[in-house]
């Protein structure tokens, strides 16, 4: 299998290649298709598989389909547990991003530090949110995200979110999407919490192993 037979676009070829990626891991060959198909996703895949690059290309991938026409409306929305994984989340996207020809917005949220500056920096919108539950609702509430755009809801380490105590925040965000999104899970465990979210909230995922 190589990154070529995935279906990434030469852009995103070239910058997996300008990383040093020689061949995609297990769940990128996998999930990769399966994305750029439209369906939503179910992957169980654990840190050091590259699950990141797994939903990061084909979604920015996805992205440019629609940036042309609106950019900087928010299209994609990736929630996960803790604030190191947004940050270095936020960073995996920023960097394949850069190989793009359009200038993709990301902006990365976080609780734990003010408020303010995440406000001012999705000022003017972003095409791409990486966010934490709880402060992400926060800014919903100050109105400073608009989620209505919404066309793709990753959510990563699925299985950590609901540990931490997230399953609240969790189902007042996905009542707040719109219906019409394509939902790729990704978590290293199933325990029934994620199993009950991924059957009631999932269309016909394709079930992925890393
Ligand atoms: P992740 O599981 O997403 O946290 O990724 C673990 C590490 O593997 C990161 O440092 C990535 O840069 C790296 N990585 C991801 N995909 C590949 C690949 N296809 N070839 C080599 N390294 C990769």
């Amino acid at each position: 299998m190589s990154f070529a037979s995935t279906g990434l676009c030469p852009a995103l070829l070239d910058a997996v290649e300008q990383r040093g990626y020689a061949a995609p891991t297990g769940i990128q060959a996998t999930a990769i298709p399966a994305i750029l198909r439209g369906g939503d996703v179910l992957g169980q895949a654990q840190t050091g598989s590259g699950k990141t690059a797994a939903f990061v290309l084909p979604v920015l991938q996805q992205l440019l389909a629609t940036h042309r026409a609106t950019p900087r409306q928010l299209r994609a929305l990736i929630v996960v547990p803790t604030r190191e994984l947004a940050a270095q989340v936020g960073e995996t996207v920023r960097g394949f991003a850069q190989s793009l020809e359009v200038p993709v917005k990301t902006v990365t949220v976080f609780g734990g530090v003010s408020i303010n500056p995440q406000m001012m920096a999705l000022r003017g919108g972003a095409d791409i949110v990486v966010a934490t539950p709880g402060r992400l609702l926060d800014l919903v509430d100050h109105n400073a995200l608009r989620l209505a755009g919404i066309a793709t809801l990753v959510l990563d380490e699925a299985d950590r979110l609901f540990d931490l105590g997230f399953a609240d925040e969790l189902q007042r965000l996905l009542a707040l999407l719109p219906p019409r999104r394509q939902n790729l899970f990704f978590s290293a465990t199933f325990p029934p919490a994620v199993e009950a979210l991924a059957n009631g909230v999932l269309r016909q995922p394709a079930r992925l192993k890393a």
